[in-house]
């Protein structure tokens, strides 16, 4: 049986994820395992993970840490033999910006959302009315219709009233996705509030964990890596080529060609080298799938209506003697629109206690702090210089913390289309461009289709490569 040949599109956390399954994953590879070649555009893997060295240790410039609740991470790490280099978040909960000041967030929400009115009684941010529309729902709930599918914003304004659903939830939802809860579908990114609104009654007893019969979850609710998220693909990289898999950075794949009357079904071009493949997996973000197989299939061309948000990320050390944080929390929210004496609204969605969430970032003599800027209807920050945008929220973080005085060292990473946006019809368009992919002997993965973050994007990239695998093992046959 000849070993078939499979091409992965793109190097980062999705399509490594997808190699590691090609090769055996914890097993490693055998003799039936196919030949694997990933390509990828950028000078190094990992996409939109990335380490750099600043005041003096390694920081993340992506994503600090993920979901440890959920397996796909954490089972990949360990099947890597890293386990013992995962770290367990040292710091729980967050404040707040409303009304001119810091408010700590109750314990209890889930993702923002309040379970009991009696959570916000402490908020004392909220006006009367927001905890009065808690109150209701608990009482007298709003009737609404929600049948397959609605924003996130549709369900928490109806249920809950504007104020929390703009000040209080969109927040935190909106914020880990870049997005607003107007446009995001509940069933794709928040299927728990699909499933609470469709039971009816009160959307937050609907969403209480249901912990009295079930048992309580244990551990950490995120971990990360003493070497940061960035090493984790690096790490994964170094083991594939350990198990033959070619490797080539700074190479976009620019054609995926079909040549039936070939060899082999499918030809990969990069500009000066083209590949010849059984299988392919496209591990890129969406428009570039619709770019390279569009005209192929109507449902992969609808894929280029996945919008993507850009944002960017600026990261402080200060002297602990020029800096005060919120006294406990792993950092604040900032609603939007929230007023700016300058000139509109805040350009601060976030900020991060970086080392007060992360043990390994931990030094006597400095702080770090990171703040999140950009949603997918706010593009300032493309407008700025990295001094001007650092100028900017460093006046932003003067007002929203206690004391940030004029001394830092600073560090900018944009990521200009890095958090892609599920709206209405998301779970519809993915099922059928997955279905069309399949039809040519191709997967697809990534945070495009499975939700963002980096355990589903591992999963995505599994998935994807045991679909590639039994596509292979159908050709070798
Ligand atoms: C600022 C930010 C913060 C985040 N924070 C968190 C967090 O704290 N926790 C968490 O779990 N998740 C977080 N995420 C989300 C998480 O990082 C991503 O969902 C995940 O890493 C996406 O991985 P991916 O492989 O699907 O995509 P990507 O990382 O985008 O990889 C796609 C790859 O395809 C390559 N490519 C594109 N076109 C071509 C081509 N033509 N030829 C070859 N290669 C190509 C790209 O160069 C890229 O390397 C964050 C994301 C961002 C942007």
């Amino acid at each position: 049986m000849s070993r078939a040949s499979v091409v992965i599109v793109g190097g980062g956390i999705a399509g490594l994820s997808a190699a590691w399954e090609l090769t055996g994953a914890k097993d490693g590879p055998d003799e039936y395992s196919p030949r694997v070649e990933i390509i990828e555009a950028d000078t190094r893997v990992g996409g939109v993970l990335r380490t750099t060295q600043f005041a003096g240790r390694t920081i993340d410039l992506g994503a600090d840490g993920f979901l440890a609740r959920r397996p796909e991470a954490v089972e990949l790490i360990g099947e890597l033999g890293r386990s013992n280099e995962l770290e367990a978040i040292d710091a729980s909960g967050a404040s707040i910006w409303l009304r001119g000041a810091l408010h700590e967030l109750p314990t209890g929400l889930v993702l923002g959302i309040p379970t009991s009115s009696g959570q916000l009684a402490g908020v004392k941010g909220l006006s009367l009315r927001a905890r009065l529309a808690a109150a209701r729902d608990q009482r007298v709930p709003v009737h609404m219709n929600v049948g397959d599918d609605a924003t996130i914003g549709d369900i928490v304004r109806t249920k809950l009233g504007r104020e929390l659903a703009y000040q209080f939830i969109e927040p935190m939802v909106g914020g880990i996705q870049a997005g607003r809860i107007d446009q995001l579908s509940a069933k794709s990114v928040f299927p728990a509030l699909l499933v609470a609104a469709q039971k009816g009654g009160s959307l937050m007893k609907a969403l209480r964990p249901a912990t009295a019969s079930a048992p309580e979850a244990t551990g950490p609710l995120f971990n990360s890596l003493i070497d940061g998220v960035g090493s984790l693909p690096l790490e994964l990289a170094e083991q594939l080529r350990g198990r033959g898999v070619v490797l080539r950075t700074g190479v976009a794949v620019t054609a995926l060609r079909r040549t039936p009357s070939g060899n082999y079904p499918w030809e990969v071009d990069t500009a000066t080298t083209t590949t010849p493949a059984d299988v392919v997996v496209v591990a890129t973000p969406a428009p570039t799938v619709a770019r390279l197989l569009g005209s192929l299939d109507p449902a992969l061309e609808r894929l280029s209506a996945i919008p993507s948000a850009g944002a960017a990320i600026i990261t402080f050390s200060a002297p602990r003697h020029a800096i005060t944080l919120s006294a406990a929390g792993t950092g604040v929210l900032v609603p939007l629109g929230t007023p700016w004496t300058g000139e509109g609204s805040m350009m601060v969605t976030a900020l991060t206690f970086l080392d007060r969430k992360w043990a390994h970032l931990r030094l006597d003599d400095d702080v770090l702090v990171r703040a999140h800027v950009g949603r997918i209807d706010d593009e300032r920050w493309t407008r700025m210089s990295d001094d001007e945008l650092t100028e900017r929220v460093a006046s932003e973080m003067r007002v929203l913390l206690p004391r940030f005085e004029n001394t830092y060292s600073s560090v900018v990473q944009r990521w200009p289309a890095g958090l892609p946006q599920y709206y209405l019809g998301h779970d519809v368009m993915v099922t059928n461009a997955k279905a069309a992919a399949a039809t040519i002997r191709v997967a697809l993965c990534g945070n495009a289709y499975d939700g963002v973050g980096i355990p589903a994007s591992i999963g995505s990239g599994r998935r994807a490569g045991r679909e590639a695998l039994d596509m292979a093992r159908d050709v070798a046959l």
